[in-house]
């Protein structure tokens, strides 16, 4: 049976479209050039615009365990050629599709043991300091998140009443709310047995660091702090080549960390009592912050995990959509209520 030259997924031939850049046949999650990297296909196979499109993959065959049955002599869509020169590999055939979070691979391409090892052969694009280990990612990544949580949280009002506290509080839950649901990826993928890590992401960083120095900015020059992008790393998986249970369940893992993490803070903040206000009070933020970070991720648009949970199976993503919704709600309306009817203010109050 013939398949997308991206995932190596099988379809019916009607089921798989042309793509006229590359020359290859995609099914029609990988059509669009930018879902299979259509440059880099092209580079591989040694496509200049003017020549064939039918070229063949040059692969090195000490780097390729093909796992494609060979008995699929219908459509022959590539064919491999061994060869021992090195120099026919390019680099971009050793590249994985850094989707944001996760590295596709194509079931034909081996993946080293410590893919991650910067000389294992694997590039990753986008990714900063490969060679530094996964403790040193996160710590990065968790002071860049505690910063940014501390300039948005930063509020003079806190500063004058003495709650100075509160902003620090609510940075650490801010910072543990966006490790854990890294978390919750980076242990399914586990649990999967694929390689994965938290990495720093080049792009992640440039628009967390510019979040960064324009909410240090704001703060100087006593402005309103504008809502900043504080993405500066993500667990990448590497070997989710479709998307599957599999691929769907590590998508859905870092919301629904979010989602538990919330429910459980949301039941602490009704347990604390209430003479111990305004803990509870931001207890409950903490909750929905964790909500929030569910819900934005669960968008289901370019990298954010919503996009291939929606399209892996919509009636779960419709359950965690909601249930991070509803909880939202539910939280803003606790928080945000007026001092007689707030559940956390003392009556002494
Ligand atoms: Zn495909
Ligand atoms: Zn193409
Ligand atoms: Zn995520």
């Amino acid at each position: 049976m013939p398949s997308c030259y991206h995932c190596g997924e099988e379809f019916l031939q009607e089921d798989l479209i042309y793509c006229p850049e590359c020359g290859q046949h995609y099914c029609k999650l990988h059509i669009n050039p930018i879902d299979h990297e259509c440059k880099i296909v092209q580079e591989s196979l040694g496509i200049s615009n003017e020549s064939t499109p039918q070229a063949d993959l040059f692969v090195n065959q000490q780097n390729v365990i093909s796992t494609e049955e060979q008995s699929s002599q219908e459509h022959p869509i590539h064919r491999f050629t061994p060869s021992n020169n090195v120099e026919d590999i390019s680099s971009a055939e050793m590249r994985g599709t850094t989707d944001g979070s996760f590295t596709w691979y194509r079931k034909e391409r081996h993946i080293p043991e410590n893919a991650f090892d910067p000389d294992s052969g694997i590039e990753f694009k986008g990714i900063m300091l490969p060679h530094k280990s996964e403790f040193f990612h996160l710590l990065i990544g968790g002071i860049l998140i505690f910063t940014i949580g501390v300039i948005g949280f930063y509020n003079p009002l806190l500063v004058k009443l003495k709650l100075t506290w509160t902003i620090l509080l609510l940075a650490s839950f801010y910072t543990t709310a966006f490790l854990f649901h890294e978390f919750g990826h980076r242990q399914v993928a586990k649990h999967f047995g694929l390689q994965t890590k938290f990495r720093l992401l080049t792009f992640g960083m440039v628009l967390t660091l510019i979040g960064l120095a324009t909410g240090v900015f704001s703060l100087l020059f006593g402005l309103t702090a504008l809502p900043t992008i504080a993405l500066p790393g993500a667990v990448v998986v590497l070997g989710l080549n479709k998307i599957d249970r599999k691929t769907g369940l590590c998508k859905a893992a870092g919301p629904t960390v979010n989602l538990v993490y919330g429910s459980i803070l949301l039941a602490i903040s009704f347990f604390i009592p209430k003479n111990l206000y305004p803990l509870n009070l931001f207890v409950g933020v903490a909750a929905s912050l964790n909500f929030m970070l569910g819900l934005f991720n669960m968008i289901p648009v370019g990298i954010l995990d919503g996009q291939n949970i929606f399209k892996w199976n919509k009636g779960i993503y419709f359950l965690l959509f909601s249930a991070l919704a509803i909880l939202l709600i539910i939280t803003y309306f606790n928080i945000y209520a007026p001092i007689q009817t707030n559940p956390y203010v003392p009556e002494s109050l």
